[in-house]
């Protein structure tokens, strides 16, 4: 479907990683009970800022109502993805998900799902398999993507 994609990223978070844990002070792998979720405007030049639910509206991005509906629904993603994600032995740290809309203004999922858009540490060794090893320098990119599509495909055959 042909989908306008407002410049947002809608992030759940299960433990604190990343750039927020320098931004204010944190450990790497504090957990949120319930998930955090957060809302940022795709900006490089302003740092991927927090936006309000009244600035999308605001600046044109979403209708009333969609901000909240494309927060339940990423919390609801993650809760499935969470899970099998589980079963495969990796724990889902935080993720990211964009939404569009369509001619009627609906909102629709419209992204992608992968070790560039999530954090996943193995649930035994706490080994990063993620983007992280490459923006950290920590090696053996190719492999440990690959380590993840074969336990995705383990589980889908
Ligand atoms: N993320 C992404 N694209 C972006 C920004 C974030 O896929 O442009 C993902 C990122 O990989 C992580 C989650 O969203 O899984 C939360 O990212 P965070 O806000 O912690 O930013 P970072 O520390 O990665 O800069």
């Amino acid at each position: 479907r042909n989908l306008t994609v407002p410049r947002l990223e809608f992030i759940v978070r299960y433990f604190t990683a990343g750039s927020m844990c320098r931004r204010f002070t944190l450990e790497e792998g504090i957990p949120f009970n319930p998930p955090y979720a957060e809302v940022t405007l795709k900006d490089d030049i302003q740092g991927d800022p927090l936006i309000s639910e009244r600035l999308c509206i605001m600046k044109g991005l979403l209708k009333e109502g969609q901000y909240a509906e494309a927060q339940d629904i990423v919390v609801r993603v993650g809760e499935v993805l969470k899970k099998e994600l589980a079963s495969l032995g990796l724990t889902l740290i935080d993720f990211k998900i964009e939404f569009g809309r369509d001619a009627n203004g609906e909102l629709v999922l419209a992204d992608e799902l992968s070790p560039n858009t999530c954090r996943l540490w193995d649930k035994k060794t706490g080994e990063r398999m993620d983007k992280d090893r490459f923006r950290r320098d920590l090696g053996r990119v190719r492999e440990t993507y690959e380590e993840v599509a074969e336990r995705l495909h383990n589980v889908l055959k």
